[in-house]
């Protein structure tokens, strides 16, 4: 059975860019993914176009039918996934005008929430050598060290269960809608507290793994594609979108045996301080 590899919301930005880089390097089958047919198609076509053989999955990580068709699929296809990388996200532009509240529920919704619904449905057929990477943010470090003490003391400590952490997810939409999220203990960054959640969540999955399966070598890790060209960062950003996939492509590829980076923040190939 050949390896495979799924990569989250790639038919555009890093995470077309960690397809491309995968179909060069990557010893298996590598699905594009979208939760648009269309756009999806139309970007396995362009990489058709530079030689490339991705393969096309439809998957909204926001639609909890799709999550599971896709799982289905890969179990019933391949026997489970080698390689699955969680790329899919959104922000808000600086200038939108949307109440902080809505953003809160929003940016949450895809960038945490959805993503562990991914996870969920997902990890537990990650094979045995498997490699999970989370695309998170600079800005989840940031965020986090604008929150308040007690709230860092949590995100920084290694009990802090998954129940836990979406309490305090589900907390900050509802305080940010309460327009209470500062006397709460939050930053203004809903972007910056959805990705907070999602490298505590990486860390939460990576102890879990070692605990539940430790002779299966899964690595999984939280990473910063650095700040990237795409519609999301815009076109002043310092990095190519190729330049944006060497990091979490590293994590992909992390050598069998390789006994870490694993439940690790990482920038430029390098874990960072959390
Ligand atoms: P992008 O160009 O806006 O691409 C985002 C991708 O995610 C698109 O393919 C989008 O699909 C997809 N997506 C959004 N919601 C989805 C859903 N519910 N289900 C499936 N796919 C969904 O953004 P990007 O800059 O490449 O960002 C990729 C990841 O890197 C994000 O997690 C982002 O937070 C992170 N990141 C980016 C930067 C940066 O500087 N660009 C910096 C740090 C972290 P549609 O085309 O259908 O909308």
């Amino acid at each position: 059975m050949p390896k495979v590899a799924l990569v989250t919301g790639s038919n555009k930005g890093i995470g077309f860019a960690i397809v491309r880089s995968l179909c060069k390097q990557y010893n298996g089958d590598v699905f594009l993914s979208g939760r648009d047919a269309g756009r999806g198609t139309a970007a396995v076509e362009s990489l058709n176009s530079e030689g490339l053989k991705p393969l096309f999955q439809q998957l909204d990580i926001n639609d909890p039918e799709s999550v599971r068709a896709a799982r289905d699929f890969f179990k019933e296809k391949y026997g489970g996934l080698d390689v699955l990388i969680n790329n899919a996200g959104i922000a808000f532009k600086n200038a939108d005008t949307t109440p902080f509240g809505t953003q809160a529920e929003v940016t949450l919704k895809t960038n945490f929430f959805a993503t562990r619904d991914m996870c969920n449905e997902f990890l537990p057929i990650i094979k045995p050598g498997g490699r999970v990477v989370n695309v998170s943010s600079g800005m989840s470090s940031i965020a986090l060290n604008r929150c308040s003490p007690e709230l860092q003391a949590r995100f920084r400590s290694n009990d802090i269960t998954e129940e836990e952490l979406v309490g305090l997810m589900e907390r900050f939409v509802q305080e940010a809608q309460a327009g209470a999220h500062s006397q709460g203990g939050w930053p203004d960054t809903a972007y910056g507290v959805s990705k907070t959640g999602l490298t505590v969540l990486s860390r939460i999955h990576a102890r879990k793994l070692r605990q539940e399966r430790p002779a299966d070598q899964i690595l999984l890790n939280a990473c910063c594609p650095g700040w990237v060209r795409t519609d999301m960062a815009g076109p002043n950003a310092t990095k190519s979108p190729d330049e944006g996939a060497i990091t979490p492509v590293y994590l992909a590829l992390l050598p069998a045996g390789a006994g870490e980076p694993h439940g690790q923040f990482v920038s430029d190939k390098k874990v960072q301080p959390w």
